[in-house]
């Protein structure tokens, strides 16, 4: 089928949900796709902080290959060893912690929520209610939107679930006053993705830990479009020398196949016991495989010091261009996670970057969003940062 052909099916039977750009792509190797007709573009946005390695990674492809000739589905009441194994690598990295597995980011803060409600019940003298931050993006299952502090997601879905409380992101003063008797965690994003970008002040989650540690809170951190290597190290918080009670990952955790997990202190994990909590496909061996060859690949292959050095170079050659381009009012970010900030609506800019075959994002209405591979190469990085500049330069202000 050509382009046109899956776009326009695409259209007749899907639900409308995506706002979908007309590209039907077919196959990708490293940091380029190809759509249906052959075309070619240098991807910036990863299928939103998913791909952190690049399209079809030889280890990933053939760490899938062998584990679907083995074997591809059991059920989490039987054991199997790439799961074992990859829950032995993140519960090592985080430090004493378990894991969950579920099959998107909203599923993992979903088993966050209900772990911190029901340590609540029974540690935490029966508190339930959690604080999380406005301009948050946490989910679109019912009890991930209730935690998600932009009310467009919320419009028509109403009455959301109780026991949430938004405070302003990057305020301490203003967290500490929406906690109450009730409240029995804050549940925050290092640095807010879909918010556009924002990065907190630099001892923002030190001061939240103390917070939390003094009023005994948990801590629980959405780490699903940050972590897995996104900011240069493999969690973000590893950048504030703090560490949560609870934090989740999914986004690239699977390297592209579904897969979502929450990691926590041992002790806290322990308030689910068994039969409180499961899903059929959490942690298939499959996705598991996957994902060992995601964390492996970033230990191995010096990922983590290409997304430092190459993300940190493309933030200051923006930040070079921001200072002669006046529709640019900031430029933010951490590693591979940049956020340019316009005086207008991004997708302009958007069009513009597409027109030239470069697959960027825009957030948050007026952010344009560039999620690289966190492989990638200093010459590709120059490619698609000229083009990025055109596009600042010559795309027409709305
Ligand atoms: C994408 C995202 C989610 C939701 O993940 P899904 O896999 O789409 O359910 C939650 N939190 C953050 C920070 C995200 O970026």
């Amino acid at each position: 089928m050509n382009n046109a052909e899956i776009v326009d099916l695409t259209h007749r039977n899907l639900v409308d949900i995506y706002g979908c750009l007309p590209i039907a792509l077919a196959r990708g190797q490293g940091s380029w796709l190809e759509d249906a007709d052959g075309n070619r573009y240098l991807d910036f946005f990863c299928g939103l902080a998913v791909t952190n390695l690049g399209h079809s990674h030889p280890r990933l492809v053939r760490a899938v290959r062998e584990q679907a000739e083995r074997l591809m589905h059991v059920s989490n009441i039987f054991h199997t060893e790439p799961t074992a194994r990859l829950a032995a690598n993140l519960a090592s990295r985080f430090g004493d912690g378990r894991v969950f597995f579920g099959n998107s980011g909203a599923e993992a803060n979903e088993a966050a929520i209900k772990l911190a409600r029901r340590w609540g019940h029974r540690d935490g003298g029966g508190r339930y209610e959690i604080v999380a931050t406005l301009g948050s993006f946490h989910g679109r299952t019912l009890a991930t939107l209730s935690a998600t502090g932009q009310e467009k997601y919320h419009q028509g879905f109403q009455p959301l679930v109780p026991g949430f409380r938004m405070a302003p992101f990057d305020d301490l003063g203003a967290l500490e006053r929406s906690v109450s008797d009730n409240t029995v965690g804050v549940m925050l994003e290092p640095i807010q993705g879909e918010g556009g970008v924002v990065v907190p002040k630099a001892d923002y989650l030190k001061r939240v830990r103390e917070f939390c540690d003094r009023n005994h809170l948990l801590m629980i951190l959405d780490e699903i479009q940050v972590g897995v290597g996104r900011t240069g190290k493999f969690f973000g918080y590893e950048h504030t020398g703090v560490k949560p009670d609870i934090v989740t990952l999914a986004k690239a955790l699977g390297g592209g196949l579904p897969l979502g997990a929450m990691i926590a202190k041992s002790d806290i994990a322990a308030s689910l016991t068994p039969g409180s909590h499961g899903t059929t496909f959490g942690g298939n061996p499959v996705s598991c495989a996957a994902g060992l060859a995601m964390v492996e690949a970033i230990d191995e292959e010096r990922v983590l010091e290409n997304a430092t050095r190459v993300g940190g170079a493309m933030l200051e050659r923006l930040r070079e261009i921001a200072k002669t381009c006046d529709r640019i009012t900031e430029v933010r970010g951490l590693g591979m996670i940049i956020g340019v900030v316009l005086k207008h609506d991004a997708r302009p800019v958007v069009d513009a970057c597409l027109k030239e075959h470069l697959l960027v994002n825009g957030t948050a209405g007026n952010v344009l969003r560039l999620l690289p591979p966190l492989n990638l190469s200093r010459a590709d990085a120059e490619r698609g940062l000229a083009i990025v500049e055109r596009a600042l330069r010559t795309a027409p202000v709305p």
